[in-house]
């Protein structure tokens, strides 16, 4: 196996292999853009180190040879005393993992080497400066020192020269801070700062490998759902320096606003500095565009290769340059991260762009961006207090108290409260924090700050680079412009879209996208919302692609007609025990502690008028629509009153002698139907087939509901659904009966209703026994809450709040199996339930009704097995449409 490429000999799709980063060296090198000449050490001789503890045997050798082959090329030798070749060593793993891994600049510098490099670039106080740098860099990432001691020793060295900005320091300050890192270095690691270039070399890319299993990058991996054996790739990559003078410098850059996506010149610079500088936040940089007046000559050539690279990649990238002494190279350039709306806006734009087409447009957006769109956002009208701005750099808006660190955010937000996480700027250390929090404030950085960019891909709403605040996070307070002084626990909100920071809570008012799906607001209009615009054009892109049918969970006409307007494709899941709740409570009462069969007619007799109207406005709002109607699911106990709360009124009522015999009678009904385990106990068809005549008086009223539309020249659509079935007996005998009066009332009405009966899947049992059942039911209607429930044994409002975290953080499942459906075990139910259930009955339609139906991957599965249709709740029903269609092109 070959472990190392030059990077001539990758490309862009070797990202498993080579990272993301060395990927796309490998593609810009091959592009003829000027990147520094390196080599990448692949992930596989990651995997051979991380699984056995030492790098694979073969790789010293290979890695010796494109040394060799790099210093001919360049014509002197790594750490050479009197030329040195300096390299960086940088992580890169498949998936950019932001701050996460540690990159090692300048190694080859050492006490002899530094001289070297001070002659040939004519310039002593760079090649400390670089030096100095080698050994913190260094020092922190693969000796494991403190970084704080090098950083309080560079402010000591500042403060003595009564200096504020590192580029004041002097060779000879620099000489004795390196001095003094390295005793650092001896004191803190127990040993000296290398002086073999190789070893620094072998170390640093031991450290990169080591890296991949560092806390923060664990911690990263989950979040994201990353998998942990991917491994990183090394990057060697022979340096270039931006610190050397004023005529050199650093930056990053977007080929169009992450934020808006429109096209334009969005990025930093920083002049004489290096690396990490310009995120970091150390001096203020300076926007872009100035670029052009410090050195035209490379701006201009800049704005070429990000022309070259947006027709090359088809998207947005980002990229990190240097300029040194005039001369332009490339670092690193991605597929950048982008806000959801941005996400549509370029989508539609590449379109119109002729790079992409619909089905590649559709691969651009995710429905967990859509469904960020929806979020509400603050009301522009409202009294507000705004005492700053920022960067608008990840959308949303977010109330909270402010707290001044990570700790206390977590902390907090542990204990129910919404935080907002204010620092001046954040590093990977307040990763914890971020994500506890509601939003990110910061006073320094820009878009491409660390807070920006990760709490752009977390989908966390950030504002950043908010200067004119003044934060103190060791008193825990900031001061904003007026003076007024925000404590740690004061209420603020922040706008991620506008960079707008507010005193106290800003109400929230709906976001245009929700506007546009309610027909509120409309695309095509003069004034239109450029985001509505994209996203009702993605939403075409992605109805004409689909092939799974979205259905809307509702229960009243009310929330039918909102699931329409959304694009329900009819209802997946009515609960008729909605129904139940409210006045009609009184006669549900009634017919459970029914005596006598007569008492018990006489209650359903009251209640048949009124399910039927509930019918009837329901098939009125879908009409022509497919509406699923389920009977009674929940065990009857649910409709009595309190056990605790009743028996104190009995108790009450005996002490003072009053008349309490209906409260008794209860009493002894609530007993009568307490059971240990309800959701296994008396529910759903078992309830059918005990308590006579309820399931019929249920069919009945659909079956009326259905024949009073059809008289009104309306086109009913009804599906009478059986729950919890879990033999194809029971489902025989409701069957049967449901049959028998479907028949009366057509004879009655003399119309034909072509009602179709189905069964809810959502035992074990009855996914086993698929093919059986199919021969009682027209449909099959997943339920994979239930099944995600009994599949697992799990109860799932007694596991999420007790062990599911842990569960999370030891990696046991990435996400909730309640979330994401579990393809492996409730997956395969799915699966083969389905392909039984449609052997025996080739036309039974097949749905999923239940949370899965609107989860984004969860409807990828859904569409792979099969299944006709998904049936959620109506606000998800455009993220599944949107995803439907993903998962269709
Ligand atoms: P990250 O993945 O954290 O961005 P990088 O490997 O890209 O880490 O490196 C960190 C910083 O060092 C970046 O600003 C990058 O541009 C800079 N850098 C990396 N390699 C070199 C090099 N060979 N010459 C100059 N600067 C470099
Ligand atoms: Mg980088
Ligand atoms: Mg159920």
């Amino acid at each position: 196996m070959k472990f190392v490429y030059d990077f001539t000999e990758g490309n862009k799709d070797l990202k498993d292999l080579l990272g993301g980063k060395g990927a796309n060296l490998a593609e810009m090198t091959n592009l003829g853009l000027p990147v520094p000449p390196g080599f990448t050490i692949t992930t596989e001789a990651c995997k051979v180190y991380l699984d056995s503890g030492q790098e694979p045997a073969a790789l010293r050798d290979e890695v010796s040879a494109h040394l060799s082959a790099l210093e001919d090329r360049m014509g002197k030798k790594l750490g050479q005393a009197d030329n040195p070749l300096l390299v960086s060593v940088r992580s890169g793993a498949k998936f950019s993992m932001p701050g996460m891994m540690d990159t090692v600049l300048n190694i080859g510098l050492s006490d002899k080497s530094v001289q070297g490099l001070a002659k040939q670039a004519g310039d002593e106080r760079f090649a400390w400066d670089s030096y100095r740098r080698l050994i913190q860099m260094f020092g922190k990432t693969v000796l494991g020192v403190e970084g704080e001691l090098f950083e309080d020793a560079l402010e000591a060295a500042k403060t003595a020269k009564k200096v504020t900005v590192d580029t004041e320091l002097e060779a000879a300050d620099l000489k004795k801070l390196v001095a003094k890192f390295k005793k650092i270095v001896k004191t803190e690691a127990g040993r000296d700062f290398p002086q073999d270039p190789r070893e620094q070399m072998d170390l640093a890319i031991k450290a990169v490998f080591d890296s991949w299993n560092g806390d923060r990058a664990k911690l990263y991996r989950r979040q994201e759902r990353i998998p942990h054996d991917l491994g990183t790739a090394v990057n060697v990559c022979s340096m270039v320096f931006g610190n050397l003078g004023p005529d050199s410098g650093t930056g990053v850059a977007f080929t169009r606003d992450p934020a808006s996506g429109h096209q334009g010149v969005y990025g930093d610079y920083l002049q004489n500095a290096q690396g990490e500088d310009v995120v970091a936040g150390i001096r203020n940089t300076v926007p872009l565009a100035e670029l052009e007046q410090i050195d035209k000559r490379s701006y201009d050539q800049l704005m070429q290769i990000m022309e070259t690279l947006e027709n090359h990649y088809k998207d947005l990238c980002d990229i990190e340059f240097t300029i040194e002494r005039g001369q332009l190279w490339m670092l690193q350039t991605r597929v950048g991260k982008r806000t959801a709306g941005a996400a549509f806006r370029i989508a539609t734009q590449l379109v119109d762009q002729g790079l992409i087409d619909e089905a590649e447009a559709l691969q651009r957006v995710t429905g967990a961006q859509l469904a960020q769109l929806m979020f509400p956002r603050f009301d522009e009208s409202a009294k507000v207090e705004q005492v700053g701005r920022g960067i608008a750099a990840s959308p949303g808006a977010a109330v909270g108290k402010a707290v001044f660190d990570s700790y206390t955010a977590v902390k907090w937000s542990r204990s129910g409260e919404k935080v907002i996480l204010v620092r001046r700027e954040t590093n990977p250390d307040d990763l914890d924090g971020m994500i506890a929090a509601e939003g990110i404030l910061t006073s320094r950085g820009g878009k491409t700050s660390h807070a920006a960019v990760v709490a752009r891909g977390m989908g966390k709403t950030c504002v950043c680079g908010a200067e004119e605040l003044e934060v103190d996070t060791k008193r825990r307070r900031m001061t904003v412009p007026g003076g007024h002084v925000v404590e740690e626990g004061d209420v603020i909100s922040i706008d991620g879209s506008s960079g707008k920071v507010y005193l106290g809570e800003v109400p929230v008012v709906p976001s245009p996208v929700v506007e546009y799906f309610e027909g509120r607001m409309h695309a095509g209009a003069d004034d239109a919302d450029e985001l509505v615009e994209a996203v009702h054009r993605i939403m075409a892109f992605a109805d004409r692609k689909r092939r799974l049918r979205v259905r809307a969970n509702a229960d009243n006409a009310e929330d039918a007609l909102r699931a329409r307007r959304f694009g329900a494709q009819g209802i997946g899941l009515c609960r008729t025990e909605h129904m139940f709740l409210g006045d009609r409570r009184e006669l549900v009462e009634r017919l459970i502690l029914a005596d006598t069969e007569a008492e018990r007619e006489e209650s359903l007799k009251e209640l048949l008028p009124l399910q039927k109207k509930d019918f009837v406005e329901l098939f009125e709002a879908m009409d022509g629509l497919p509406v699923t109607i389920r009977l009674l699911d929940p065990p009857l106990h649910e409709f009595l009153p309190d056990i605790t709360e009743l028996s104190v009124r009995v108790a009450l009522a005996e002490s003072r002698q009053e008349p309490h015999e209906n409260e008794l009678r209860l009493l002894q009904a609530v007993h009568r139907l307490h059971e240990q385990n309800p959701m296994l106990g008396l529910r759903g068809v078992r309830l059918g087939l005990v308590i006579p005549g309820l399931f019929t008086m249920q069919v009945r009223a659909i079956a009326e509901a259905a024949a009073e539309r059809k008289a009104a020249k309306g086109d009913p659509r009804a599906e009478v659904m059986i729950p919890l079935v879990g033999t194809v007996q029971e489902l025989e005998i409701v069957r049967e009966e449901a049959d028998r009066v479907i028949a009366e009332v057509e004879e009655a009405t003399g119309t034909r209703l072509k009602l179709a009966i189905g069964t809810m899947i959502e035992l074990p049992r009855a996914a086993l026994t698929a093919g059986q059942i199919a021969e009682a039911a027209e449909f099959f209607s997943f339920g994979t809450n239930d099944l995600t429930q009994t599949v697992w044994g799990f109860s799932r409002d007694d596991v999420e709040a007790s062990f599911f975290t842990a569960y999370l953080e030891k990696g046991i499942f990435g996400v909730s199996p309640f979330e994401t459906i579990d393809r492996d075990g409730v997956g395969k139910l799915v699966r083969d339930a389905a392909k039984a259930g449609r052997e025996t009955r080739p036309d039974l339609k097949l749905g999923v009704c239940g949370e899965h139906g609107g989860d984004p991957e969860s409807v990828h599965f859904f569409h792979e097995v099969g299944l006709d249709y998904v049936s959620c709740s109506p606000f998800r029903i455009p993220v599944a449409r949107l995803e439907a269609g993903r998962a269709a092109s």
